[in-house]
């Protein structure tokens, strides 16, 4: 069994990778891992081990159809994380976004059928619903995506479900509410706040801080891709909800708790551009059709990822500042690999 992982050195995509390596995947235990990811400033290689028996790792685009024909034959299947996926960062400049979300996950389409790669899950978003006031969406809502972000992922959600109906491509597609756990880039709430307050820093808090969002730990949320990567059906899309709905308030509260922190740090920052307010997943789909369901809630989760951060602060300060270690351009450059603008409390 070879799987190709996109996106693998990101926060996701590492947490899927290692778990499979690990032989946290009932009947994947001996599977072959290829991880493709061009390591952009999100993507980091300690984040994988830096050598494994079952890994293989490629640094490159997905977007290089070049390389997808020398990588991807062979392959069972592509599990697709790769992707820019800042909502702040597509608000200033979308182009990326475009490029690497609709137009990677397009070349990966076509590879996948041109190679002969049997199977790909595409990992997509909540986002591509919009926002809604009360209620949740189903996999039947429509589609009114509001942050560039959110657009490309819709964008490519409707391409690969095309390739399923024009070429018959067995795909399926995920789409999970926020993550939270251990080595997510430091620019997403949680590890910003986190890291902020183990600096001593004020806390940069979105608007009124009433912005509601789902949380979903990555490793229910990894255990999800991998069900429907083994039992999902093809041109199906199943939301993973059944998270935990709480403001920005909330987390902000929680995570001033956990680290004994004083309210007084938080400062109140304009609100991001077309922020959307509410996101919420009907997940009886996922729950009634393959049985899954959240394990972690989120008061332990949240705990036990603010503890990983306490522990690791290399590693967070590489991700932060691209300082003592860090393989990107911000690090080469000696540029923090934040910019400071980017530095402001969103969930995504
Ligand atoms: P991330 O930003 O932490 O990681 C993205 C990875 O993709 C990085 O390793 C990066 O180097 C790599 N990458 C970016 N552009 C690439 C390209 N052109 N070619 C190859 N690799 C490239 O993102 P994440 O939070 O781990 O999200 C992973 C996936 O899950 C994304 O598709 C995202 O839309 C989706 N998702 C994320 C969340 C969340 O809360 N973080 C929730 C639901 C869905």
């Amino acid at each position: 069994m070879r799987i190709a992982v996109t996106g693998g050195a990101g926060f996701i995509g590492s947490h899927y990778v290692r778990t499979l390596l690990d032989g946290g995947y009932q009947g994947y235990e001996n599977a072959h891992v290829t991880v493709l990811d061009k390591l952009t400033y999100a993507g980091l290689r300690v984040n994988l081990p830096a050598a494994h028996p079952r890994l293989d790792f490629v640094q490159g685009d997905i977007c290089d159809r070049a390389l997808l024909r020398r990588v991807l034959p062979g392959h069972d299947a592509v599990v697709h994380f790769a992707a820019e996926s800042h909502v702040d960062r597509s608000v200033r400049d979308a182009d990326v976004f475009t490029r690497t979300n609709v137009g990677g996950t397009q070349a990966l389409a076509d590879i996948c059928l041109e190679a002969g790669v049997p199977r790909m899950v595409h990992v997509s978003t909540d986002e591509v619903y919009g926002s809604i006031p009360e209620g949740s969406w189903t996999e039947e809502s429509p589609l009114l995506p509001n942050s560039p972000y959110a657009a490309s992922k819709a964008a490519a959600d409707l391409m690969v479900r095309a390739y399923w109906r024009t070429h018959g491509l067995n795909v399926s597609v995920t789409r999970c509410s926020n993550n939270y756990g251990p080595y997510q880039h430091p620019e997403k709430l949680v590890p910003l706040f986190v890291t902020h307050l183990l600096e001593g820093l004020p806390l940069p808090l979105y608007g009124d801080g009433r912005n509601v969002r789902e949380w979903m730990h990555v490793d229910d949320h990894c255990r999800a891709v991998q069900l429907v990567l083994t039992e999902g059906e093809a041109g199906e899309i199943y939301n993973v909800g059944g998270g935990e709905e709480l403001t920005n308030l909330d987390v902000t509260a929680r995570l001033l708790d956990l680290c004994g922190a004083d309210p007084s740090v938080v400062r109140r920052v304009a609100d991001r551009k077309g922020h959307d307010l509410r996101y919420s997943l009907d997940g009886t789909k996922l729950r009634d059709t393959l049985g899954f369901t959240p394990r972690i809630g989120f008061a332990q989760g949240l705990a036990e990822t603010v503890e990983w951060y306490r522990a690791h602060p290399r590693w967070w300060r590489t991700a932060k500042y691209g300082r003592s270690g860090g393989s990107g351009p911000a690090h080469r450059q000696g540029r923090p690999a934040m910019a400071p603008r980017a530095a402001v409390g969103s969930a995504r």
